[in-house]
């Protein structure tokens, strides 16, 4: 019922122990269990807060059965097609119910087929088959039952295997030194501060030595964000809201948690608009995505440009 290769690196998100398959549930020595859904393991954890409304709905309505699958091998999946503004952001948002295509991004990073990557909060996956379609063995992890639902059905119809599970970002369900990449996008920046610790802490913990990791984060002096920012009133932020981190503060909670840091442009002017969607935005964003691209080839002999960036990735290597 679970695919073998993720059950032998699952592992029970409260003790960390080896998990058994006993009929539809995963059980660890201590007692713990977790229910199995069409396949996908349910590893949520119901006594903790969550980080979003969709964990405590997956908890609830997981052994209900999943929609039928889209009809027609051209048809984009409905659950993307609602959700591409949440997960594309701004600059997508007029795509909502008319996707012609599914938007999968260029993954940035090298690695050698086969490598076990985790994306977490992969919702419907668009990370997962980008890494997917370069060889490598891919985990997705989101506490969205619809989101992971849709992650399998759109892994079929672009013809990629992955795995998917649903579960917490702060919760990992794998054993130590499982992945050689973990990545992350548009995920962490939503968390408290004290979450995002607790998730890096987490990452580290899952990735094995000299792993990397690359995780997407919102800038607090980029100049798209200090609008933002000034937008809200420079207010504390609340439950999904973006958190904007100083730079110094990413660096050393990272550092912290997993090990060695580095910081990279990942765009400016927007937090998630992707090159390989060119053809799908609007022509003034077209604009400024190519812009943002020039500027962030140019950020790899100027570093510096990093501190004016809006979006950047937390890069990190495991010791
Ligand atoms: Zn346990």
């Amino acid at each position: 019922m679970i695919d073998p290769w993720l059950l032998e690196r699952l592992a029970c998100p409260r003790c960390h122990g080896a998990l058994a398959a006993q009929s539809v549930e995963l059980r660890c020595s201590q007692g713990h269990r977790y229910p199995v859904t069409d396949g996908i393991p349910v590893m949520l954890l119901d006594d903790v807060p969550q980080t979003h409304w969709v964990a405590a709905h997956a908890l609830e309505h997981h052994s209900e059965p999943a929609a039928d699958s889209v009809a027609g091998e051209t048809a984009i999946d409905p659950v993307v097609q609602e959700a591409v503004g949440a997960t594309g952001g701004n600059l997508y948002r007029h795509l909502l119910g008319r996707l012609p295509r599914y938007p999968i991004p260029d993954l940035p990073f090298e690695a050698p087929a086969g490598t076990p990557f985790l994306d977490v909060g992969c919702h419907w996956g668009r990370w997962c088959v980008s890494a997917a379609r370069r060889g490598w063995r891919v985990v997705g992890i989101d506490p969205s039952l619809n989101g992971i639902r849709a992650a399998k059905r759109v892994a079929r119809a672009t013809g990629v295997q992955i795995s998917l599970v649903l579960g917490d970002g702060r919760y990992l369900p794998f054993a130590p030194s499982t992945f050689q990449m973990v990545h992350s996008y548009s995920v962490l920046q939503h968390f408290s501060e004290e979450d995002a610790r607790r998730c890096a802490r987490e990452i580290g913990r899952v990735l094995e030595a000299s792993g990397e990791a690359h995780i997407q984060m919102a800038q607090r002096f980029g100049a798209l964000n200090l609008l933002q920012q000034l937008r809200r009133g420079f207010r504390r932020p609340q439950l999904f809201d973006v958190r904007y981190w100083p730079l110094g503060a990413l660096r050393q909670a990272f550092s912290e948690a997993i090990g060695p840091t580095t910081l990279t442009v990942d765009g400016f002017f927007s937090l998630n608009a992707q090159l390989a969607d060119l053809d799908l935005l609007r022509p003034a964003h077209r604009t400024l995505v190519k812009l943002s691209h020039a500027l962030r080839r140019v950020s790899q002999r100027h570093p510096s440009l990093v501190q004016a960036a809006d979006s950047v990735y937390v890069n990190s290597i495991k010791v």
